[in-house]
Formats: C-alpha cells, structure tokens, sequence
C-alpha cells in the first residue's frame, strides 16, 4: 500500500540515510559498541567517537568549548535539567521564573512542578501573532529572577521569538537565559558565542536523527552551575549520569552537521512550496493564518478553517498525515494551550491543523495535497452546512 503524505516534520522527521550509515557503525560486534567510559582499546574508540560528535554539535552552534555540550535523553531531559538544575542551583538568589504560555509542556510541566516546590512561575502571554512584547519581559524581571525560558521557535504555529533581544534583557537584569532550540535549529543561523543565552535545549529527532537523543548548551564563560537532576555515574562532568549512547550521539552530530551544510538551500526550497500550497488554498476563503505572517519559520503553517472541525479534516485527509496541536499531547482532547494563549477561542482552536514540511517535501506532493485537501475542505462544509 502507498503510504500517505508525511506533513508533520514538527512532530519529527525521518533519519537521514547519512545519518543512519554512521549509526549502523557504532552497534555491532565489529563496530564501536564500547561503554565510552571504559578505560580500554573499545572505550577509548567509542570515546573518540563522542568527542568527534561533540565538537560537530559545537562547531554547528556556534558554541566556545566541547564541555558546554550536555548529551541528554532529548530535549524534554534537556528543559528539565536547565530548569531544574538553575533553580535549585541558584537558590540563594532567588526563587523566580519566567517562561511563557506558549512554551513546549516539557517547559510548562516543569514550572507548574516548581511551583508546588517552593518557587514562584510567572507565565507570559504572547500577543495575538505569538510574539513575547519585550516590554512585558521588562515588567516581569525583578531582583530575585533566577531564570527566563523562551522558546526559540513555537513547534504549534512557527513564530519565532526574537531571542537577541529578550537575551540582552534578561542578560541586564542579571538572570540566567534559557532558550529552547529545538524547533530553531537547522531552519535559521545560530552562534551561541554572539548570542545572549545561557542555556539552550536540543533534539536530534526534528533535525533528521535519531530519536532519544539530545543536548543541554550550558556556557562556561560565565559558567554557568546547575544540579544534576539524574544521579549515578557521574558521566557529562557530573551533571547527566547514565551510560553514553555512542550511536545515538554519533548519530546527532552527523545530523547538525549536515543541517548545517545544507539549511539555507533547504529552507529557501521549503518556503516556495509553503507559499505554494498557501496560494493554492485560497479560493477555498475562511482560510486563516495562525500566528505572526512575517516572523515565522516557512517549515510549518498552522491554518485555520473556517466552518470545519479540524479533528474530522484530520479524519478525512486520508492521504495528507498532518497534526491536531502538537504530538507530544495527541492524547489531549483539550484545545491547544498555544491557539487559546494567542486569542482563539474554542471553535477557532479546533479547526486549526498544523502542516509541516522538510528536507523530503517535494513539490508533486504539495500538488497532491492541495486537490486533497481542496476536495475535503469543501465537501466537509458542504455535509457540516447545518452545524455552523
Ligand atoms: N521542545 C519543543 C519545542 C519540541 O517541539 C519538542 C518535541 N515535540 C520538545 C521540546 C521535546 O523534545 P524531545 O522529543 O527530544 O524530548
């Protein structure tokens, strides 16, 4: 059977096949299977191997130093690390945080946790188009701030915050700045060595690696301290014990690598078929925008249908795979808490879809997928005339 369009490259993305080969090289019995940390022929190949991809993640991020890349479980371990481990680090100055509504729920589970442990959260609103008003951020920074998180790029609606400028804020008030990558890298330039951040979470999997893998930026000039929040072996310098997966890592470092080589062809390629596939909807009318026209990642567009409940679209796009809010609460029979936050009310939320493509788009498919969707927008409309 022909399987379906793929237009969910936020939810993640495939592993590139030049990523997989480096993989494959680091399993098996005459590969580099060693524990990293073994102090023999196999640990010391393994070993090497790490350091290679840890250099690749600083050479792709503009980072100063190796050690100020933390492997972790993925970006979810990452946000939680930051967050955590600036809180309970920095205790004594304070316990305040700053973050949005709109941030991922591995950002916003962890402050609702930290709030019942003592520390004190104050969430955000965006404007209506997603982006943070500086002048609010201004507001919200007091004396015993210890952290701000803000989200590089929105994995819902792909509005991307301008973080040199939230940065030097929070840098003035003398707070820690926490930015989650995840959704930013390999689709727009980033030089951490020129940026006002001190901590930034990473995935492999939305960048065409594997999945389970990821990374804590972590500066050392200042350096930055934090607790660990996984305790055992003390690999990572102390702060992320667990044995290194050598494949997983190898197979982040290829994957920024590559992005790297080849994002800004990609995403100049990216945004011909978004502009296409936006165009091509048109006529159909009551087709909405979510979020800022402008600042915006061309990888994702989250549209809005007048007159037609998202989750049956979904249903009845049985040839296009796109998404209902974001994956990682799929299960939620709630509405976005990205689509409220920014102003749209319960209907409006529920007939949004998120559309988003990558390196493995081609134009044939957005062709496809326009008649598609053309096709059932308006048959849904016509058979749900008497609901609306
Ligand atoms: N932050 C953002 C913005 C994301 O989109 C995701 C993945 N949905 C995460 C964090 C979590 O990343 P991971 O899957 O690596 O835990």
């Amino acid at each position: 059977m022909k399987r379906p369009i793929y237009f969910d490259y936020m939810a993640t993305t495939p592993v590139d096949p030049r990523v997989s080969e480096k993989m494959q090289a680091c399993l098996g019995v005459d590969g580099i299977f060693g524990n990293p940390s073994s102090n023999h022929y196999y640990g010391w190949e393994a070993h090497e191997k790490v350091e290679q991809a840890r250099q690749q993640l600083v050479d792709t991020i503009g980072a100063a130093h190796p050690r100020e890349i933390i492997w972790t479980s993925g970006a979810t371990e990452a946000n939680n690390l930051a967050l955590q481990g600036a809180l309970r680090f920095y205790q004594r100055k304070g316990r305040h945080l700053i973050t949005m509504t709109t941030e991922h729920k591995s950002v916003l589970k962890t402050c609702e946790y930290l709030a019942t442990q003592g520390y004190e959260v104050t969430f955000l609103n965006p404007e209506p188009n997603g982006l943070l008003d500086p002048e609010k951020l201004k507001q919200a920074l007091r004396s015993d701030t210890v952290l701000v998180s803000i989200m590089w790029v929105n994995n819902e609606i792909g509005v991307i915050q301008d973080i040199p400028l939230l940065g030097e804020l929070v840098k003035k008030s003398g707070a820690l700045f926490h930015v989650d990558g995840v959704q930013g890298v390999g689709k727009l330039p980033l030089n951490l060595s020129q940026w006002p951040v001190d901590l930034m979470s990473f995935s492999a999997h939305k960048v065409y690696g594997p999945k389970g893998i990821g990374a804590l930026y972590v500066r050392r000039q200042p350096k930055i301290h934090l607790e660990p929040i996984i305790l055992g072996g003390e690999q990572e310098g102390g702060l992320r014990s667990g044995t290194l997966p050598t494949h997983q890592i190898v197979g982040m470092g290829q994957a920024f690598q590559l992005m790297q080589l080849s994002y800004g062809e990609e995403t100049a390629r990216i945004r011909k078929l978004q502009d296409r596939l936006w165009e091509g909807l048109q006529p159909l009318g009551g087709v909405w925008l979510n979020g800022d026209a402008e600042q915006r990642i061309p990888h994702n567009m989250n549209i809005r249908f007048d007159k037609v409940s998202g989750e049956s679209l979904m249903l009845a796009l049985r040839e296009v795979c796109v998404s209902a809010g974001s994956a990682c609460h799929a299960a939620s029979t709630l509405s976005s808490h990205v689509l409220t936050a920014i102003g749209l009310n319960a209907t409006q939320a529920d007939q949004s879809l998120r559309f988003s493509f990558g390196r493995f788009t081609t134009e044939e498919e957005i062709e496809y997928a326009l008649a598609h969707i053309t096709e059932q927008v308006t048959r849904l409309r016509n058979t749900s005339r008497a609901l609306f």
